[in-house]
């Protein structure tokens, strides 16, 4: 704990302050494993074959507007969650403090797993919205599109960071990172897919075929 404040400006007490909130996320989320292997372990001992009688019930368009609720609510939470996060970054920034402390920061939230998960959320998201009335494009042409890179999209300089098109930018504020952008300064986020539909208002196909094209 000493050794950590004297790289920063936080005070002792703050310091403690911090580790006990991250202390009580990480009690909590020890909590809901182990309730989830709990539960797991009842359906298992209820049986598998009544579950799949149950989920044979429904039809396939209910399963998928389940599917579809569960991973919007958790792209929701995630993408707060990582907002959160950038702003005790930026916070940190303002401080002028040690680049360590945004590394723990960072670690100490898993942000990269977090932003992996919106990632991968998403393109299931796209790809369940838009199959059945598009079948005009591909899943391959989908994660082509994700992967689109985004500095051929904007200029992005040595600090990762652009002009960001979606408010009056004059000091660039859009920090973009395994290309997925965040703005600093009015909270846009979002991959190459969701930069092209906000920036060209275009839809998903059409932006998923644009940037096939190599977007030009
Ligand atoms: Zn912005």
């Amino acid at each position: 704990m000493g050794f950590l404040s004297k790289l920063t400006s936080f005070s002792d007490e703050e310091f403690s302050y911090l580790y006990r909130l991250e202390n009580i996320r990480f009690k909590r989320e020890q909590a809901e494993r182990k309730f989830l292997k709990e539960m797991e372990t009842e359906w298992k001992k209820i049986g598998g074959e009544a579950l799949k009688e149950f989920k044979n019930e429904f039809s396939d368009e209910f399963k998928k507007n389940c599917r579809m609720q569960f991973l919007k609510q958790q792209i929701r939470a995630l993408n707060e969650d990582i907002g959160l996060i950038y702003k005790r970054c930026e916070l940190s920034l303002e401080r002028n403090e040690s680049y360590i402390v945004r590394v723990i920061i960072c670690n100490i939230n898993n942000l990269e797993e977090k932003e992996k998960r919106v990632k991968r959320f998403g393109t299931e998201l796209y790809l369940l919205e838009n199959k059945q009335e598009n079948m005009e494009i591909s899943d391959a042409d989908v994660v082509v599109a994700k992967s689109f890179p985004f500095e051929k999209l904007i200029e992005v300089n040595h600090g990762l960071f652009a002009l960001c098109p979606f408010h009056a930018d004059v000091k660039p504020s859009l920090y973009v990172k395994n290309n997925f952008g965040y703005c600093f300064a009015c909270g846009w986020k979002g991959d190459a897919i969701k930069f092209v539909m906000d920036k060209e208002h275009k839809n998903f196909v059409e932006t998923v075929k644009f940037l096939n094209a190599g977007g030009d």
